[in-house]
């Protein structure tokens, strides 16, 4: 592996929270050959439905199989995305000159390296708050020859990805707690894969059928908006809000 960067690399780096208003000193060098992106380093990389989209929409060279894993939640039964690494355990989306193809779309769990957030659901009020914590010192972009910067959580935290990740969350969490999932067959895994992945058009080729598909399965009024119309988080809400949930009820998940 090319990169020579491996030195300044502290996978036993600490981790602490951090608030808002609290700074912290780091920058990500331009090119680093891809320290934070690849599987030895980073071992799960979970997408959401928003990531997904906007990475289907960006790396339309590359088939979706060689860009994302979906496993069956062995809790939940719902799926889940991950960043398919190749073999040689780099992200697909690294170039061999260490930078990254989809730096302006790329998913928010790279959006906020050094950072990782965790997600909190209130019981009562069902608000999804996010505690982020810092990985102190973890690589080259906290080093001196780096010239690390002052740097704060809103630097690092986009909103509008943050809104959907808590999107995701909550609607999981409100699933789990609706239906008991049962076991699904491969075809139901798929379709609610698709309605929840936005995958349809990328897997038939078709990109004007998503909704047709989806209104005559779910016996529902079709759409008159064509798919591009929407905009990728127009698209990511109606399939969290709208089909996955339907999806469920129609394969028979019954209410806890
Ligand atoms: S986050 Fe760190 S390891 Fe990753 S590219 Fe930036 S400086 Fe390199
Ligand atoms: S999407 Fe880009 S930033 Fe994220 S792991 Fe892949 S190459 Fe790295």
């Amino acid at each position: 592996m090319p990169h020579n960067l491996s030195q300044y690399l502290n996978k036993q780096a600490t981790q602490t929270l951090i608030k808002e208003n609290e700074s912290f000193n780091f920058t990500c060098a331009e090119k680093c050959w891809g320290t934070c992106c690849i599987k030895e380093n980073v071992n799960l990389l979970q997408l959401s439905v928003y990531d997904v989209y906007k990475l289907l929409n960006k790396r339309t060279d590359i088939s979706i199989n060689s860009l994302i894993d979906i496993k069956i939640d062995e809790k939940t039964n719902l799926p889940k995305a991950f960043i398919k690494w190749k073999e040689n355990g780099w992200c697909p989306n690294l170039a061999d000159d260490g930078t990254c193809m989809v730096y302006d779309e790329r998913p928010f769990a790279c959006r906020i390296f050094p950072l990782s957030g965790e997600f909190m659901i209130n019981d009562e009020t069902k608000n999804v708050t996010v505690n982020y914590k810092l990985r102190e010192d973890f690589c080259y972009g906290f080093h001196k020859e780096a010239h690390p910067e002052e740097q704060t959580l809103k630097t690092f935290s986009d909103s509008n990805d943050e809104n959907f990740e808590k999107l995701e969350i909550s609607k999981r969490e409100e699933w789990v707690k609706k239906y008991n999932l049962e076991k699904l067959t491969n075809q139901q895994f798929l379709n609610l894969s698709q309605a929840m992945y936005c995958l349809k058009e990328k897997i038939t080729g078709k990109r004007d059928n998503f909704f047709d598909y989806y209104s005559k399965m779910l016996k529902i009024p079709q759409r008159s908006k064509r798919l591009e119309i929407f905009t990728p988080a127009e698209l990511t809400k109606i399939a969290l809000e709208e089909f996955a949930p339907r999806m469920l009820e129609k394969f028979g998940a019954h209410r806890a």
